[in-house]
């Protein structure tokens, strides 16, 4: 029998370590320590309501538990009923997800590798460097349609076969893991549940573009990822499934990790690979791409932490099952962190082709309070769906036609209190502290444009500034050199298009 706690950041920060504390405790006095264990475990993904246990083998899960709970929730464990709130694992929240990425997630132990190979972990590896030649693996990620879950959709396999058709000795293998959107944490929770799943994606990455190196970039502000990926290292070294003749096959592959000091700009990744170099994070133009020079001159390839993530179940189960899953255009599956003014809060992966109704009226149970005016994608570069819109397939193209993007996952739910001018004035404040300042259209536009917003907001600009304000956001998007200042106008330009009566109520009366 085992009690599983929650033990990652939204949970630990309702106080989910001392009720397994306490859970421990009530376990030791009702005599159970030999055949209950308590353990740790990942993200259990209704974040909103933690912290959360689950039980084993009866499959129960518990939402808001105190230390008060224990006693009864060990208890229940012998027959008896627990006193704490039970948390349907049936309701449509867990009912519309299709947990790929997220399936070791408040299953196993992240900081016990033990555990994660119970559960077939590191089989893709090995099946990758005994079963499979470089080119193959390459072309199994091709077929399966895995496009790029940082936010720009790029294919996957394409990356790979163009940094492995690359001449040069030393190539690299990175994993972006500087998640910054304002209210997307996908990435913080993969990593402090299931840290091992990312280090044999890009280990995988690695043997099908010729690198014996990688490394992880990742924010400082997440100290229990790092924690967990740093045990997870030193545990696959151990194990020899890091470092050098991985399965006794002749492949080296040594990762490290880099902690970033949380600008956003250093998601960019020619910015992150500066960073990794050593230097100020500003981003270069492009080309060359980092395919072809990337970390030291060198081709590196540059995948996000939910990229990896998706590599093991497809060489696993393989691309034709993977394909299966999603719409045309976009396959597998994608993971949202669903915040804002909506009932469920918390980390859900669907299929992609979900509606945005789907997931915010049903998974989500609808706004809080009030009505659902709109939903925010994209974080900074991304931008506002009104609820109209709500029957539209969450896959990129059908997001990109609304005007904004799939972006990492972030997924903010705003009610019709909300004024859409502030949510545009926010995130420009946000993109005019992050910019670089390396160029002017982005440096001084985006503080123009918070400027502008700040006198609508106040009632003091006029319909010319408006048009002023948007022709401004053109060219901040054409003349800015990377994807920062490109994309900053997007919340701006979105709220425009689905809100201007918002913006036209504000305008100065005289
Ligand atoms: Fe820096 Fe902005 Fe220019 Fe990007 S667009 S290089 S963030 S100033």
């Amino acid at each position: 029998k085992r009690i599983r706690c929650c033990t990652a950041a939204g949970c630990q920060s309702s106080g989910s370590e001392a009720v397994k504390q306490a859970l421990e405790e009530a376990i030791a006095t009702a005599g159970l320590k030999k055949e209950v264990e308590v353990a740790s475990v990942g993200c259990l993904r209704f974040c909103g309501r933690g912290p959360l246990v689950a039980t084993d083998p009866d499959g129960m899960l518990y939402e808001e538990v105190t230390t008060a709970d224990a006693v009864s929730i060990a208890a229940s464990l012998q027959g008896e009923t627990a006193t704490a709130q039970p948390c349907d694992p049936h309701q449509p929240f867990f009912a519309g997800q299709m947990p790929i990425v997220l399936e070791n997630s408040g299953q196993i132990d992240p900081e016990r590798i033990e555990e994660y190979i119970a559960v077939g972990g590191y089989e893709p590896l090995y099946q990758a460097l005994y079963e499979m030649t470089p080119a193959q693996v390459i072309e199994e990620i091709t077929k399966s349609g895995l496009r790029g879950r940082g936010g720009g959709g790029y294919p996957t396999g394409l990356k790979w076969a163009t940094v492995a058709k690359m001449p040069g000795e030393q190539k690299y293998v990175i994993c972006n893991a500087d998640e910054g959107d304002p209210g997307a944490f996908m990435d913080r929770s993969v990593l402090e549940s299931d840290p091992h799943r990312v280090l044999e994606g890009m280990a995988i990455a690695g043997y099908a573009i010729s690198a014996n190196r990688g490394f992880i970039y990742v924010r400082a502000e997440y100290p229990l990822a790092i924690a967990h990926l740093n045990k997870a290292i030193q545990q696959a070294k151990k194990y020899g499934l890091l470092g050098s003749q991985i399965f006794e096959s002749g492949f080296d592959f040594k990762i490290d990790i880099r902690i970033g000091a949380g600008a956003f700009v250093c998601g960019e990744e020619t910015a992150l690979i500066h960073s990794i170099e050593g230097g100020r994070g500003n981003p270069r133009p492009r080309p060359p791409y980092p395919a072809e020079a990337g970390l030291w001159g060198c081709p590196t390839l540059i995948n996000n932490v939910e990229t990896y993530a998706n590599i093991t179940p497809i060489i696993r189960r393989g691309a034709d099952w993977y394909s299966q899953i999603g719409t045309e255009g976009s396959k597998g599956t994608k993971v949202f962190a669903l915040t804002g003014q909506v009932k469920n809060t918390g980390l859900i992966e669907v299929p992609m082709g979900t509606t945005l109704h789907q997931i915010v009226a049903e998974m989500g149970g609808g706004a809080s309070e009030g009505q659902v005016k709109a939903v925010q994608t994209g974080g900074p570069s991304g931008g506002c769906i009104p609820a109209e819109f709500f029957d539209t397939p969450v896959d990129y193209e059908s997001l990109q036609r609304l005007g904004t993007m799939m972006g990492s996952g972030g997924m903010i739910i705003m009610d019709n209190s909300t004024s859409m001018v502030e949510i545009a004035q926010f995130y420009m404040d946000f993109c005019r502290g992050e910019s670089c300042g390396k160029c002017v259209p982005c440096r001084a536009g985006t503080v123009q444009l918070h400027e502008m917003l700040t006198k609508i907001v106040n009632r003091q600009a006029t319909l010319a500034d408006i048009e002023q304000m948007e022709a401004l956001c053109q060219m901040v998007k054409e003349m800015s050199l990377c994807g920062l200042g490109q994309s900053a106008p997007n919340p701006v330009l979105s709220t425009l298009r689905y809100f201007k009566d918002e913006y036209l109520a504000l305008l100065q009366q005289d």
